[in-house]
């Protein structure tokens, strides 16, 4: 009973069944998510000054990044930790988007703020902790720019894919899927980038489906060739911290690359690409 229903069910949005063209999101300024080309978003953990953020958006931009990240709405373990800097942080980001040209990603962590972190970024980011957050994940929905979702740590595909649906149905088709890495039995790492999860996801789906090796792995120096695996797996871009100074950052100091270690990774990338038949 319950199976015959559940086959009379339209396709979801989110699936080849219900379209079969890849979905390419359009920023403009020739940057096109889902396309040949491999996007590369980078930039702090938090937004911490405006010196800071500018600091550090002139390295990613010279390496060849077109998208700024950067927290204004911190979601921290502790409440103790620095929590961002709120709608200072937008104001930050939105003169160092004027500044440099580079486009920028921020996180939206509740109803309530989504409004104005939609009008100052050119992607909204809803962060693994709120992959359920169904409330937040329907105004996303309807919040009018382009959203970056970000896979829960214990979360399957399935309900994964899900949660996409909520933005999808209810009116965003700009969805871009984040695999940032699960929680496993092993503690090597802070989490484990569940690389499976990008051709499965590539079968799936028509969504671009994005990695990030920073929140992926917790350490500085697995980014660079979790990246480059990234890229071979099959993923439309990666999303990257990078602080001009890691020892100092107030938040995941120690899976920041410095800039140096941040061209190392675009070179690297670059060849991989290649080999892909994509570029960068
Ligand atoms: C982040 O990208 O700043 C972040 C908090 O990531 P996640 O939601 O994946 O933990
Ligand atoms: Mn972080």
């Amino acid at each position: 009973m319950l199976i015959e229903s559940k086959k009379s069910l339209p396709p979801p949005l989110y699936s080849l069944e219900y379209k079969t063209s890849r979905t390419i999101i359009d920023l403009g300024d020739g940057i096109r998510i889902g396309d040949r080309g491999i996007i590369i978003i980078a930039g702090p953990c938090a937004v911490e000054s405006h010196d800071q953020t500018l600091k550090t958006a002139k390295h990613v931009k010279a390496a060849g990044a077109r998208i700024l990240r950067g927290g204004a709405f911190k979601p921290r373990t502790s409440p103790y930790s620095f929590q961002g800097l709120g709608i200072e942080g937008l104001e930050i980001l939105r003169r160092v988007r004027e500044e440099t040209g580079l486009k920028i990603i921020t996180e939206a962590m509740d109803c309530e703020e989504l409004g104005r972190v939609a009008e100052t970024a050119d992607i909204i980011q809803i962060g693994s902790r709120n992959m359920q957050n169904f409330s937040l994940l329907k105004a996303a929905g309807r919040a009018g720019k382009p959203v970056l979702l970000k896979r829960g740590a214990s979360a399957t595909l399935e309900e994964f894919l899900n949660a996409a649906e909520y933005i999808l149905c209810s009116g965003n088709p700009d969805v871009i899927l984040c695999e940032r890495g699960i929680r496993t039995f092993d503690d090597h790492s802070r989490n484990t980038l569940d690389l499976n999860a990008v051709p499965v996801l590539r079968e799936r789906t028509h969504l671009p489906v994005m990695i990030d090796p920073s929140h992926g792995t917790g350490r500085r120096t697995s980014v660079v060739p979790l990246a480059r695996a990234g890229i071979a797996a099959g993923a439309d871009g990666l999303i990257v911290e990078v602080h001009h100074k890691p020892a100092q950052a107030l938040c995941d100091g120690d899976q920041s690359l410095h800039p140096r270690e941040f061209r190392d990774l675009m070179s690297q990338c670059r060849l991989i690409a290649q080999a892909m038949g994509r570029d960068l």
